[in-house]
């Protein structure tokens, strides 16, 4: 559907909150990640009054029920309720608020406009749900998200078959570009060599079985960080500077 098709029109979706920014005096561009719209940038009137309280609904995180109005250069949230105030929990945490910020960003970078984006949406609900309830090492979570996301922005790494061949694992070498694990025969110059508890962590993490990743040392954690962090940064073909913040076990 183009935008004119629905110029001035009003729909309400749920959506997460990825960032916000100043406008003018008052007003604040929030840029949100909606299911069926994908990602909307929406202006939130008057938020940055003490009094508001659409601006402690629109905080980076929130889950919210928003009321979004269309216009032809300009989207406007005219109502926002709460639904699960992520925000506020992760705030409480460093670790988690850094992972989110990361998580954040890579999923801005990957969504578009008036696109379904159902599946990151799931996705990004669900790690920021885990982060919430801490069940889990915030990098470890981080790192399964971004895995996770590339895949479903269409690059599905492979930890266990060879990215090449598809011969079944477990193979010693890595290839970033090529996203996962190489056999001996089809690994090119350039591959990685990493431990392999660093393989099987990055196995768990792309599969989601928690129970094997938490048992991965922390040079295994710092090494999985790096390889998701180059498999993230090969296909955004730029860096993720929130990664930077993040503290690693
Ligand atoms: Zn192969």
């Amino acid at each position: 559907m183009s935008r004119s098709s629905f110029a001035s029109k009003s729909y309400r979706t749920p959506a997460i909150v990825l960032r916000t920014h100043k406008l003018g005096e008052a007003d604040r561009i929030v840029v949100l990640l909606t299911p069926s719209h994908g990602q909307v940038r929406a202006v939130a009137k008057g938020v940055r009054r003490t009094s508001s309280k659409l601006g402690a609904t629109l905080e980076p995180f929130m889950l919210v029920d928003a009321q979004i109005s269309t216009g032809r250069s300009l989207h406007v949230v005219t109502q926002a309720q709460i639904r699960s105030p992520y925000g506020q929990r992760l705030a409480a945490d460093y670790r988690s608020y850094t992972a989110a910020h990361a998580m954040a960003e890579t999923t801005e970078r990957l969504t578009e406009e008036d696109h379904d984006a159902a599946a990151q949406y799931r996705l990004l609900h669900g790690a920021f749900a885990a982060l919430a309830r801490g069940d889990h090492d915030p990098s470890l979570v981080l790192d399964s998200f971004l895995l996770r996301s590339v895949a479903t922005a269409g690059w599905t790494p492979s930890f266990s078959r060879c990215v090449r061949c598809g011969s079944p694992g477990p193979h010693a070498a890595v290839n970033v570009p090529l996203g996962g694990v190489v056999c001996a025969d089809c690994r090119p110059a350039g591959s990685l060599s990493p431990a392999a508890e660093t393989i099987g962590l990055l196995d768990a993490l792309l599969t989601g079985d928690w129970p094997r990743a938490a048992t991965a040392q922390a040079p295994a954690r710092r090494e999985a960080a790096n390889i998701v962090s180059g498999y993230l940064q090969w296909h955004l073909e730029r860096v993720v500077k929130s990664l930077e913040h993040v503290e690693r076990a």
